[in-house]
């Protein structure tokens, strides 16, 4: 726990302002442990060998003033076979070279899983309008991650993850393994964005398609900057039906989950995480309003995930170690008994 403390250049709040360089000793230390894995014949993953260059920086300027075709990478949560990825591809195929590679199996809801404890496949696969995608036994993270990590031998100009088959709004983006393949994007410093189709029965991904071909055009155009992706929703509704683009914050989940018990044949228990469909908080501004205006929503994500108001609070309290048991006996007993007596503001 001591560990822990001291990483982040904490010890005494105000003291820590020289403390900007990463420990590189613990650094060097944490590699090694991941070298004893690789020993023990646990591969980090494949491809590495073939080398390439990381992500290209966007160059952001019309596209018609572009020297070379932009390198998109469509990539998603829901699997290679999904209709989504088909359309999301399909859209973004007049902008630049599309590269597909997804999971070969439906990851919602992984998050930001990256497999380190196996290995990795990828195959070769072919979609439904006869083109060739790649998938990976593994997160939409590690999808991203074999494409930067050199698999196909060069970077990408822009990333596009979906089109999910269900929203992505508020406090969903830390569950979604669609917005997590943007986030693994914008860690390789490639310019990303996730896009998430309201949930109807037979899903129509036309208003979609359309949406993520604006999206790209104008990222591609206008850039992002280190840490940025955009996370798009699109309404359930057609093309005529919908009032346009908002720009948009991330509103709150109102999830109503159910731990649902239930007996296996042998009459032992087993659960599912079920209930109903969660709802949202339709505030004017968020994400939730935007859908359900009919509007496509345009959210912009930042990887510093910092509390900036927490980070102020942090700093007045006592952060003191406790005396270790030495100290304790040595000294009659040790006077740590400062508290944080402020409780109301979690903000
Ligand atoms: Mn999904």
């Amino acid at each position: 726990m001591t560990d822990d403390t001291t990483r982040d250049g904490g010890g005494p709040a105000g003291a820590n302002g020289a403390n900007d360089q990463p420990d590189m000793t613990r650094e060097r230390a944490r590699t090694e442990r991941r070298d004893l894995d690789k020993e023990r014949g646990e591969p980090v993953a494949g491809g590495i060998a073939r080398g390439g260059p990381r992500a290209l920086r966007s160059t952001t300027k019309p596209l018609g003033d572009w020297s070379t075709r932009p390198k998109i990478l469509i990539t998603n949560d829901d699997g290679v076979e999904s209709r989504g990825l088909l359309a999301l591809k399909q859209a973004l195929e007049p902008i630049g070279d599309t590269t597909v590679v997804a999971p070969d199996t439906n990851q919602s809801a992984v998050g930001h899983q990256k497999t380190l404890m196996r290995p990795l496949r990828v195959r070769e696969r072919t979609l439904a309008d006869g083109s060739i995608a790649y998938s990976v036994d593994g997160s939409p993270t590690d999808a991203v991650s074999i494409a930067f990590l050199g698999y196909f031998g060069h970077g990408f100009d822009l990333v596009a993850s979906g089109i999910n088959y269900g929203a992505n709004l508020g406090d969903d983006i830390t569950y979604s393994g669609t917005v997590s393949a943007a986030m693994e994007a914008v860690i390789n410093g490639c310019p990303a964005f996730a896009i998430s189709q309201e949930y109807y029965e037979h899903p129509d991904f036309t208003l979609a398609a359309l949406a993520a071909s604006a999206v790209a055009r104008n990222i591609l155009e206008h850039g992002l900057s280190r840490g940025e992706l955009v996370n798009v929703n699109v309404p359930a509704v057609t093309p005529e039906e919908c009032e346009g683009f908002e720009v948009t914050r991330l509103g709150r989940r109102v999830y109503q989950d159910q731990l649902i018990e239930r007996l296996d044949p042998r009459g032992i228990p087993y659960f599912w995480i079920g209930g109903p469909p969660p709802s949202g908080l339709a505030v004017e501004g968020t994400d939730f309003h935007a859908i359900v205006n009919r509007r496509i929503s345009i959210t912009p994500i930042h990887l510093d995930l910092t509390g900036r108001r927490l980070l102020k609070r942090l700093r007045t309290w006592d952060w003191a170690l406790p005396a270790s048991e030495a100290d304790t006996s040595a000294s009659g007993g040790a006077t740590n008994d400062h508290r944080d007596t402020e409780d109301g503001d979690h903000g």
